[in-house]
């Protein structure tokens, strides 16, 4: 059965791959991009995750144009890496105002709807930071765990309702976020990986889809790795 999709930030990387494999399967798709036009393909809303009236309007758009949001991919984030002596106030809370915040902003305005529906599917793209944490990476690392407990609690309070919120952690994937480290930090990172490699964003999206599926109805209130076995299961 064809869904609605939202996926925040699904203009390039994970979350264009995530918007793309869902669009594959059949289902309505619409992404959130602050700038510049939707890939081809796909419905766009322009929509900034750091502001309530923001995510209010693109639901909105959604809603007209697709119908109420089924299901929800929190994906939009950011990175300001330093570390903790040199990291000020500003930097910490504008990663978490993006990636934590913008992700409860998101599933709030999301909830009402499924509730209604009485069905929905929630799904947190956070990282294997957020389990293992990262040096230079306090801000980075917070708003992800952080996101462990949104789901829990969202698993918690709206389980009932057939409503599912699970967190999907990648380690580390090639998309423009990775490209910014420097060579020896990258292949630091490779030697660590068991699998020995990175991993392509559409390994990230089979998971995604296949946790938005009825047949992932009963999976819920759980963290996914996606990491090649970096993080052993944490
Ligand atoms: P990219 O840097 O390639 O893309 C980030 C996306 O987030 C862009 O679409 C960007 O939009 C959007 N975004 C950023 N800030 C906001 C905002 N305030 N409002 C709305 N959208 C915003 O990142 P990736 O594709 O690599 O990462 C996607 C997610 O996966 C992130 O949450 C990241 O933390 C997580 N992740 C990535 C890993 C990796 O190895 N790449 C590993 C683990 C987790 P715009 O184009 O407008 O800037």
């Amino acid at each position: 059965m064809a869904r609605t999709v939202l996926v925040t930030g699904g203009n390039r990387g994970i979350g264009l791959a995530i918007a793309q494999a869902f669009a594959k399967q059949g289902d309505r798709v619409a992404i959130t991009h602050r700038s510049g036009d939707a890939p081809e393909g796909l419905f766009g809303v322009v929509c900034d995750v750091t502001d309530s009236a923001s995510v209010d309007a693109a639901f909105t758009a959604v809603e007209a144009e697709l119908g109420p949001v089924e299901v929800l991919v929190a994906n939009a984030g950011i990175t300001d890496d330093t570390l903790i002596m040199r990291m000020s106030e500003e930097q910490f809370t504008r990663v978490l105002d993006t990636n934590l915040t913008g992700a409860f902003r998101c599933a709030s305005r999301a909830s009402k709807k499924m509730l209604r529906a009485r069905w929905g599917r929630m799904i947190f793209i956070s990282s294997v930071v957020g389990l293992y944490g990262g040096p230079g990476q306090v801000n980075y690392a917070a708003s992800k765990a952080g996101l462990v407990g949104v789901a829990r609690s969202i698993t918690r309070e709206l389980g009932g309702r057939n409503i599912t919120a699970n967190v999907v952690a990648p380690g580390f994937i090639d998309t423009d976020m990775t490209a910014a480290l420097p060579e020896e930090r990258r292949a630091e990172y490779v030697k660590a990986i068991p699998a020995g490699r990175l991993a392509a964003p559409e390994e990230v999206a089979a998971v995604v889809t296949w946790l938005a599926s009825d047949a992932a109805g009963y999976v819920t209130g759980a963290v996914i790795p996606v990491d090649g076995g970096l993080g052993m299961g944490h």
